[in-house]
Formats: C-alpha cells, structure tokens, sequence
C-alpha cells in the first residue's frame, strides 16, 4: 500500500479519499479550508497544515483542485512544492482537476525536469461516483506513468483509460463534456416541443429510448421532472452536476477549439445556452435543468 498526498478536499476528492482509505492507503490530506479536511480525518486521513507538508515523502501525490490556476499555483508556485516532491525518487503526480490541457502539458513538463512523474487524470462520474467509487479516469501521460497510477485509480474508479500523451486526459474530458451538454440540451429541447404539441413526456421519453435519438439523457437522467425518480429533475434540480460546472468546462473546450481551428457550432451554441440559465440565477441547480429554459414560456395546451 502506498504513501499518498491528496490535495483539495471538495465534494469530489472527499469522498475520492474515503476510497483510497477503505483499500488501506495511508493518506496525508490538505485543503486550505479546515472544514474540508475534518471531514475525512475520522476515516482515518491525517491532516497537514500546508501543502508541503502533505506532499512531503509522498510516493503519489494527488490533487482535486477547482480550476487550472490553482494547480498552475500549488505546483509551479511560490512554495516549490514540486521541489519537495522530487525529494522523494519515483514520486508521481495525479491531477484530478478538470483543467486547460496546455496548463496540465506545462506542469507535466516542470515536473519532469525534476524528474518527477505528472498524469493529467481528470474523471467523469460526479460526486454519486466519487462516493460509490465508480469513477473514470482519462489518463494524460506516459505509458509507463499510467501502468504506475492505474492500482490506485481502481481503488476509486472502474474505468481508467489511457487517453494518450500529456494533456490527452484533459483532451478527452473536454471533448466528453462538451457532448454531454449538447445531448442534454437536445433532449431538453425536443421533449419541450413534443409536450408543446400535446405529447406525454413520459410516452415520448420510452419512444425514444428505444429509438435512433437514444441517449444517456433520456436513458438515466431525464430532464423533465416527474419521469424518473432519484435524479436532479426529481429534486427541483438540486444535488448532481452545476450549470456552472458545464459552463466551465464548455469554456475548456471552445478553448481547445480556439487553439485548434475547430469548428463547433453546436458547442458554442450550447456554451450560449448554459449561460443565458446562469445569467437568469441557475448557477448552482442540476445542468439538467436547462429544460425549464425551454419550458418556461410553454403555453397550457
Ligand atoms: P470543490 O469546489 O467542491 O472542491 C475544491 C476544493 O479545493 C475545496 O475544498 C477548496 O477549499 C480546495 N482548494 C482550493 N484551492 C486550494 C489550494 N490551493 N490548496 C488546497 N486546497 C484548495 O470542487 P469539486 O466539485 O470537488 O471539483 C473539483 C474538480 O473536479 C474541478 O476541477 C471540477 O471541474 C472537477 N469535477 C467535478 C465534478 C462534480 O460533479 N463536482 C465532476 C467531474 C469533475
């Protein structure tokens, strides 16, 4: 079993340490909020008071970090915590963070000078797999990095894929995130019209199910409430993925678009629609309730 650091404790890398912890790892945890770290201490995590204490003697140092400044910051920043790393031989970094792929292939390149192993890892799955320890895991890096990391990724995930070269992970999650937020808008938008022209949403929900429009949305995660039970649009949208969570990673991704000369209307056309329900005061509700941008004009029929 291994000596881990686990940085970021949110509602992601919680309950990601509470995994690693059940598979018997010995975890040195910090956040900078307190309250974060009291959380995972009574399962056995020991707090540090700063980040390099954390990392110190660490054979895999883990982060779970809000966006690319921060790990740009904990990494490459006033407090050498890479330097630190390094002191141990064989040390290897996971970032978990959902970030730019650029800033993930400049920490990775840092670290490497150091001679220090860097993944970009972001996951898909939501806070329900990082409880339930379904996650997966899309692995930027070398080959030899990813066969070292995947042990410890089974603990909390149980798809860990190698996306290819440094920034793939992020490549991928992009791309996967992108997708998710097109489809759910789509959903949204064709079940709003088939109610506005009389039709059972439920009815029309199993039609397409089984279907050529079949997809995860109208699969496991129906955005008009009253069709499914135990998902955001059951509960008023609450718990589940943030619009603003989506809205960054759209960002992520016409960023790539941006640097790549791609088209994506569809991307951008979603970005757009993400962020008139942000500007409208639905920030912090479930993505899927990108449905009542569509419904809330809808006429009694
Ligand atoms: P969160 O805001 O709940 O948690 C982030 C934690 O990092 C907070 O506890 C914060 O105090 C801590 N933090 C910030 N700066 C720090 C620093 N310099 N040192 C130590 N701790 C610091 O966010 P989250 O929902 O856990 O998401 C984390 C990452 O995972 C994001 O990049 C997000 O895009 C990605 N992600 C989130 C979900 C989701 O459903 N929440 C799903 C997939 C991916």
């Amino acid at each position: 079993m291994a000596r881990i650091g686990f940085i970021g404790l949110g509602n992601m890398g919680a309950p990601m340490v509470k995994n690693l912890l059940k598979a018997g790892h010995e975890l040195a945890v910090f956040d900078v909020s307190k309250k974060a770290m009291d959380k995972v201490v009574p399962d056995g995590a020991s707090p540090s008071s700063s980040a390099k204490q954390c990392a110190q003697g660490a054979e895999f140092v883990i982060s779970m970090l809000p966006a690319g400044q921060h790990v740009y910051d904990l990494y490459l920043g006033k407090n050498k915590l890479m330097e630190i790393i390094s002191e141990h031989k064989n040390a290897l970094v996971i970032d978990c963070s959902t970030i730019e792929a650029d800033v993930a292939q400049k920490v990775a390149k840092f670290a490497k000078g150091l001679k220090v192993g860097f993944v970009d890892c972001p996951v898909s799955g939501g806070v329900g797999g990082a409880v339930s320890g379904n996650l997966a895991f899309m692995v930027g890096g070398t080959k030899i990095d990813y066969n070292r990391v995947k042990p410890v990724l089974e603990c909390m995930g149980k798809n860990i894929f190698y996306a290819g070269k440094s920034g793939a992970g992020q490549i991928a999650k992009a791309c996967n995130n992108m997708l998710l937020g097109i489809v759910m808008a789509g959903t949204s938008e064709v079940l709003n019209m088939g109610m506005r022209n009389g039709m059972d949403p439920l009815v029309l929900s199993e039609i397409i199910k089984k279907s050529t429009g079949q997809n995860w949305a109208v699969e496991v995660y129906n955005p008009v409430p009253g069709i499914m039970k135990n998902v955001p649009s059951a509960n008023s949208y609450k718990g589940g993925f943030q619009v603003d969570l989506m809205l960054k990673d759209l960002g992520l991704a016409m960023e790539l678009c941006k640097n790549s000369l791609t088209p994506a209307p569809l991307g951008s056309q979603a970005l757009s629609l993400y962020a008139l329900h942000k500007n409208k005061g639905f920030g912090k509700l479930d993505f899927s309730s990108i449905f009542e941008l569509y419904a809330e004009n809808r006429t009694t029929k």
